[in-house]
C-alpha cells in the first residue's frame, strides 16, 4: 500500500483578478504550483501524486509543470470538479491500494519536509488531522444584522491550512456520503467531513504562518517575499 498527495489546482482563481490563473502565476522565477509539487517530489514520505487541474490545463499542467520539472511521482492528472470537494472527490477516485493520503492545495506553495514529517509523525495514530495555526487575531461570531453576537475563545481557535492528511478509506467513504447527498452543512474542507460524518476527532497540527494561501494580489507580494528570504537562507547554509 502506498502513502499519496492529491494537489488541487483546479480552481478558476476569480480573486486574483489575472487573466493568469493562481496556480500559473509565478514566484521567484517558477509558477506557484511547481513548490507544492517539488516538496512531494522529494519527500520520501509520499510514493505517488495525483494532480488535479481543470480539464482545459491538463496539457498545459503535463507539459509545462510536470515534464518540464520532472515531477515523476505525479501519476496522473485528472479534471477537477466544479467545487473545491468535487476535485478532491476526483483525486481520491484516482488511487488505488493507498494507505494514506495527503490533500494540499496547490495554491499553498510554503510546505515543507518538516511540516510533512509532523504530519506523518501522528497519522498512522490518529488517521485525520491537519496543519493550522493558532489565530493572532480576536475572532468574533456575527448575528444575521451584522452585530456582534459573541467573542470566540481566542487561546482555543486555529487557522486552519493544508495539507490535511488521512487514512485513505476513510476520507473516501466521507467524499462518497457527502456525493451521495447525505450531508447538509456547507462543507469547506476536508476535516470538516470527516467531522460530520465519521465521528472521530480530527488532530490539529502546527503548519507555519507562511503557509499561505495565494489568493489575492497582496498575497502574491508577501510570497515573493517568503521566497527571496527563503532563497537567501539557502545560499548562506551552502
Ligand atoms: O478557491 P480556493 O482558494 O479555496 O481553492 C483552494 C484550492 O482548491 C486551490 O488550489 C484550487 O485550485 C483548488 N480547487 C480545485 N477545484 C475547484 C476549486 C478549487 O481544485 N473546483
Amino acid at each position: 500500500m502506498k502513502n499519496a498527495a492529491i494537489v488541487l489546482a483546479g480552481g478558476s482563481g476569480r480573486r486574483m483578478h489575472s487573466n493568469v490563473k493562481k496556480q500559473y502565476l509565478i514566484i521567484g522565477d517558477k509558477p506557484v504550483l511547481y513548490y507544492s509539487l517539488e516538496a512531494f517530489q522529494s519527500s520520501s514520505l509520499i510514493d505517488e501524486i495525483i494532480l488535479v487541474c481543470s480539464r482545459e490545463d491538463i496539457e498545459q499542467c503535463r507539459e509545462e509543470i510536470v515534464v518540464r520539472y520532472g515531477f515523476t511521482k505525479v501519476k496522473k492528472i485528472v479534471a477537477g470538479g466544479k467545487e473545491r470537494h468535487d476535485s478532491v472527490f476526483e483525486g481520491l477516485k484516482a488511487l488505488e491500494d493507498c494507505a494514506y493520503v495527503m490533500i494540499h492545495d496547490g495554491a499553498r506553495p510554503f510546505i515543507d519536509e518538516e511540516m510533512l514529517e509532523r504530519i506523518w509523525s501522528q497519522l498512522p495514530s490518529v488517521r485525520a488531522c491537519t496543519v493550522g495555526m493558532p489565530v493572532k487575531d480576536t475572532i468574533k461570531l456575527s448575528d444575521t444584522l451584522g452585530f456582534v453576537e459573541k467573542t470566540l475563545p481566542r487561546e482555543r481557535l486555529w487557522n486552519i491550512q493544508t495539507p490535511q492528511a488521512f487514512a485513505y478509506d476513510l476520507i473516501r467513504r466521507a467524499h462518497e456520503l457527502r456525493a451521495e447527498g447525505l450531508l447538509e452543512a456547507q462543507i469547506t474542507d476536508d476535516a470538516m467531513l470527516i467531522e460530520y460524518t465519521e465521528q472521530i476527532p480530527v488532530k490539529l497540527i502546527e503548519g507555519s504562518y507562511e503557509n499561505i494561501k495565494i489568493t489575492t494580489p497582496e498575497d502574491l507580494l508577501y510570497a515573493e517575499l517568503i521566497w527571496r528570504q527563503r532563497r537567501e537562507k539557502t545560499v548562506k547554509s551552502r
